[in-house]
């Protein structure tokens, strides 16, 4: 990989950030705040094997802003993740808890591996090791995990246990996306999919359509694409493809979401399910749709297929999956664009609800924490879509615009220590 493309996910950020930057006149300390990360642990540490033998894996815990709260961002084990889409990652959740208006800064964490290639005890051995190498950032009021690809509720209740054990006592609000019996949320497991609906509907109204005439094409079955097939199935919308990294499966009459679901269950995978045809990923994003969700990985919509994108919406369930040209294409094309750090916002609005319940330790019913959800994303896409007719920009540059508004804002107040 060359040194371009090694930073090519932070750039990609930054340049909308100084973009939007310049366009508000932000102080030069500001800007050059929010270019670099204010810390990065790189870690490398051995785990002993089912094998009998010991392997090196590395992590990284990375917080990029801090004015706001906490670090808040999830960790993901990949085997291709670098330090810079961490970088990246962390940069954008500095921006989301800034658009949606939550009390908390941007960090994400990562290990270089396989998880599908390791066992369960391997696994966890991973994670508890990786835990006690960053727990030295960790803490309820200092940097708070939570699940990404290739991570899940029981690596969070490891991580939360391996934590507790250091304290000496359980230190539940240091992790969210925990399973319910350790102080997880109502509401967390489907809170992106969910919320990814919420803008749906949200957009489909702001222009003119029936949201219950929808049809959808989603990228990725897993956390965030499965509930996001769920809760639009759920509101009545007519889902028509689904994929994964094996391959798609496409019905223009509309898929059956719960034996989807369930066959994913059995299978592993979309593919292989009945009624329906098999489709690429590259035909899946290329489909005659009203709404268009890439859920499943960054740099999934570039500058090669931007063209042939032809849904009338695009929902970003997952982090980066349009590349910045791809993303000018698709407005020029007269694509509404929904960007992640607002469309996929509604799974760390609900970690905050989690983080709060367990603070308190006082615990809320599904219906308030859905309806929490609701009302942080609604204000969050109004807000956006005012900035987006006002400013007479795209809304994921609107959507920059009023976080960057935020974090100057408390930048400014906080002033500069010592
Ligand atoms: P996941 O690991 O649960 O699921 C990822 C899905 O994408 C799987 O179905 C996988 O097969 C598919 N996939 C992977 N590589 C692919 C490829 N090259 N082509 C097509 N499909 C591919 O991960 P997740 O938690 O659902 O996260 C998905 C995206 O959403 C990521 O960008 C993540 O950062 C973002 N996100 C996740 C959350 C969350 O709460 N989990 C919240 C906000 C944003």
């Amino acid at each position: 990989m060359s040194a371009n493309a090694e930073e090519q996910a932070f750039n990609n950020v930054r340049k909308l950030i100084n973009d939007v930057c310049n366009r508000l006149n932000v102080a030069e300390a500001w800007r050059l705040r929010l270019n670099v990360c204010c810390r990065e642990l790189t870690v490398h540490f051995p785990v002993k094997m089912d094998n009998g033998g010991i392997k090196i894996f590395t992590g990284y815990r990375v917080m990029h802003n801090d004015s706001r709260g906490p670090g808040k961002g999830g960790i993901r084990y990949h085997p291709e993740v670098t330090l810079d889409e961490v970088r990246a990652l962390a940069a954008l959740m500095t921006l989301k808890a800034a658009v949606v208006n939550i009390p908390y800064g941007g960090a994400k964490g990562a290990v270089v591996c396989e998880p599908e290639a390791l066992s369960q005890n391997e696994l966890e051995r991973l994670t508890r090791r990786y835990t006690a190498e960053i727990t030295i950032l960790l803490g309820p009021e200092s940097d708070i995990p939570a699940p990404d690809v290739g991570t899940n509720p029981q690596v969070m209740a490891w991580i939360m246990d391996t934590y507790s054990m250091g304290k000496g006592y359980s230190v539940p609000a240091v992790v969210t996306g925990k399973p319910l019996d350790i102080g997880g949320s109502k509401g967390r497991l489907g809170a992106t999919g969910r919320g990814c609906m919420i803008i749906a509907l949200l957009a489909t109204k702001h222009l003119s359509m029936n949201f219950k005439e929808t049809t959808v094409a989603i990228q990725g079955f897993g956390n965030v694409g499965s509930s996001t097939a769920k809760s639009l199935d759920q509101e009545g919308c007519r889902i028509i493809a689904v994929s994964d990294i094996k391959g798609g499966v496409y019905n223009p009459k509309g898929l059956d979401i719960e034996g989807l679901l369930h066959h994913n269950r059995e299978a592993g995978s979309v593919v292989g399910f009945k009624d329906a045809e098999a489709i690429t990923n590259a035909e899946l994003l290329g489909l005659q749709c009203d709404i268009l969700i890439p859920a499943a990985i960054e740099n999934q919509i570039v500058e090669a297929n931007a063209d042939s994108v032809k849904a009338k919406i695009i929902v970003e369930g997952a982090n980066g999956p349009t590349t910045p040209e791809a993303s000018d294409i698709i407005c020029s094309n007269g694509i509404f664009i929904v960007p992640d750090i607002l469309a996929n916002a509604g799974g760390v609005v609900v970690s905050y609800l989690e983080w709060v319940q367990g603070l308190q330790s006082f615990f809320w019913d599904e219906s308030e924490i859905n309806s929490y959800l609701q009302k942080i994303m609604t204000n969050a896409f109004t807000e956006v879509l005012g900035i987006s007719q006002h400013e007479k920009v795209d809304m994921r540059m609107a959507a920059y615009i009023l976080a960057i508004r935020r974090l100057v804002a408390a930048m400014t107040t906080r002033g500069i220590f010592p």
